[in-house]
C-alpha cells in the first residue's frame, strides 16, 4: 500500500498500492486497516495527505512520526570449559534507564 486517501466525510475513500511489476493501482474502500508496524504505519499516514487530510492522515494533532522510543537490548553470552552449574540460582539481569529521555533516571 502506499498511499490512502480521505474522503470528504472523515472516512477513508480509497487506497493505493503498487503491484510486483511496479503498476499502481487505486481501489475503493469503505475502511482500511494500518498494521505496517510502528515505523511503516506513521510513514503510511504521513505519506496519506490530500485535500482532506492535508498534514497526513489521522493526524490533526501533529503527532504522528513523533515521540517514538526504541527499546533496545544487548545481550551478552560466554561459553566455559567447565560445568558451572548455571541452571541453579536465580537469573539475573540489568537495567539502565540512564538514557530514558527525556527523563533520565540516573544510577
Ligand atoms: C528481531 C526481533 C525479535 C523480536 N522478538 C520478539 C519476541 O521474542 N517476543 C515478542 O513479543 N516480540 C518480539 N518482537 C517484536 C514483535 O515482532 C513486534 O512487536 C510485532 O511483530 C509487531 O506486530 P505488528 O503486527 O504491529 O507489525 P509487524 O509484525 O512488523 O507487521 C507489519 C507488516 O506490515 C507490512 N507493511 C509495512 N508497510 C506496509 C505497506 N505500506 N503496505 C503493506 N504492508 C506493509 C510489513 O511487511 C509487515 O508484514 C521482535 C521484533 C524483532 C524485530
Amino acid at each position: 500500500m502506499t498511499q490512502i486517501e480521505a474522503g470528504g466525510n472523515d472516512r477513508v475513500a480509497a487506497l493505493t498500492y503498487r503491484d510486483a511489476g511496479g503498476r499502481t493501482h487505486r481501489i475503493a474502500a469503505k475502511a482500511v486497516v494500518v498494521a505496517g508496524g510502528a515505523v511503516e504505519t506513521p510513514k503510511l499516514l504521513l505519506l496519506s495527505r490530500g485535500r482532506h487530510a492535508p498534514e497526513g492522515l489521522a493526524n490533526e494533532t501533529g503527532l504522528v512520526g513523533k515521540h517514538f522510543m526504541e527499546t533496545l537490548f544487548w545481550s551478552s553470552s560466554g561459553l566455559h570449559p567447565g560445568p558451572l552449574g548455571s541452571n541453579r540460582g536465580l537469573p539475573s539481569d540489568g537495567v539502565c534507564w540512564d538514557f530514558n529521555a527525556p527523563d533520565a533516571i540516573p544510577a
